[in-house]
């Protein structure tokens, strides 16, 4: 079969609610991917930063076949002998009390909101059913009906009412229209992205964490923070928001938490804010599985052990620095953190970002668009400065060559 059957066949039996780059893939490893003609390239989009750890990496793909072969699933009915082990780790891997653990971004986000609905409730003292959440416009935090209810993008929320009431929408990076918002007794939390990722990267002010995190305690409101795409060293630190020594109340984890090998997501929390969620009042059949505590231990020690978090930081500097020196009209803006970057295309002579990562593909580097005029550049962690200067150099060819 040709990469033309391939597509063909998934156009004719699957849902079409993707619409993927042009290029089939059978095989990765490390920073690079294989498609099923044989052609390598780099991985400039790690699946949307899960793959933080590289693909296949030896170490989680072990842990992963070694519990497979063992026992995969007990559901929460019982008990199973990795899953302590699992929170006891991930617990103290971010300096937290107790850890929830779920599958997907989304599963997690909406367990995020449950805990603050309910803490509000038993905890605050907000009166039933009125408690509130604060989000930011432009967000993205999944799929799911309530998650795209708090979404200000028609693509993620037009058609697909009614929405699940209670939520506030205030700016990103506007401190001031939080503080308003904070003044209602009834809201619960602040949930935020550190940085935006699908919006496009989107890196706010120096100080806009800290300065939410602060007003939310003054305020007695949780401080949510959604770290699915941002967390697990992606920006150059464990945790984005370390860089502004924030410690979220809520910490929401997925993707890099299994390094892409299967769906681990996980809510971390203190026992006030925790426990009161009861047995029966929330979960998943799959979440907790011991398969997925084997991977995310070994996903977490394989960030420590190779020092991601520092790679990160230092070859995001070089890479920023590489794309800034392309001179042409195309490249509006390069903005981002550590290895979670981004290109502002300007479209020239009729070609727009979608044509410039076509070219890409062509030239050896997988990367895509995220909202028509931005392509995201963000590899795996353990590329290497030899590597991150040849995709500099295949990213500012192709772009030259327009
Ligand atoms: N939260 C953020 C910040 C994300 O970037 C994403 C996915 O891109 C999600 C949540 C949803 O994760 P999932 O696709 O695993 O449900």
């Amino acid at each position: 079969m040709t990469s033309k059957d391939y597509m063909d066949r998934e156009a004719r039996y699957g849902a079409h609610n993707y619409h993927p780059l042009p290029v089939v893939l059978e095989k990765g490893e490390g920073v690079f991917v294989w498609d099923v003609e044989g052609k390598k390239y780099f991985d400039f989009l790690s699946a949307y930063s899960a793959v933080n750890q590289g693909h296949c990496h030896p170490k989680i793909i072990g842990a992963m076949t070694e519990q497979a072969q063992k026992l995969t699933l007990t559901s929460r009915a019982f008990y199973n002998d990795v899953l302590g082990e699992f929170e006891e780790y991930v617990t103290k891997y971010f300096g937290y009390d107790k850890v929830l653990p779920m599958n997907t971004g989304a599963e997690a986000d909406e367990t995020a909101l449950k805990l603050a609905r309910k803490w509000a409730y038993e905890v605050k003292g907000v009166p039933e059913n009125e408690a509130k959440i604060i989000v930011c416009e432009n967000n993205f935090h999944g799929r799911t009906i309530t998650i795209i209810s708090m979404s200000t993008d028609p693509d993620a929320y037009k058609g697909f009412g009614p929405y699940t009431p209670g939520f506030i929408t205030v700016p990103y990076n506007d401190i001031d229209a939080l503080k308003k918002e904070l003044e209602d007794e009834n809201v619960a939390a602040f949930l935020v992205e550190p940085i935006q990722g699908e919006a496009g990267v989107y890196v706010p002010d120096d100080g806009y964490l800290k300065k939410a995190y602060d007003l939310c305690k003054e305020k007695n409101i949780l401080f949510i923070a959604d770290e699915v795409q941002t967390g697990i060293a992606r920006t150059g630190k464990l945790l984005a928001c370390d860089h502004e020594s924030v410690r979220p109340d809520i910490l929401i984890l997925g993707k890099a938490l299994s390094g892409g090998a299967m769906p681990v997501s996980a809510v971390l929390a203190d026992d006030d804010i925790m426990l009161v969620i009861k047995p029966g009042e929330h979960g998943s059949t799959f979440g907790g599985n011991p398969v997925a505590g084997k991977v995310a231990i070994a996903a977490l020690e394989v960030i420590k052990n190779e020092k991601l978090a520092e790679n990160a930081e230092k070859l995001g500097k070089i890479f920023r620095e590489e794309l800034r020196k392309i001179d042409s009209p195309m490249v509006e803006l390069v903005r981002g953190k550590g290895l979670l970057n981004a290109m502002i295309i300007k479209p020239t002579n009729g070609k727009e970002a979608w044509d410039v990562c076509l070219k890409l593909r062509d030239n050896g580097l997988l990367a895509k668009p995220t909202h028509g005029h931005i392509i995201r550049f963000a590899p795996p962690l353990v590329i290497n400065e030899a590597q991150i200067r040849e995709a500099a150099k295949i990213i500012k060819d192709t772009i030259l060559s327009f």
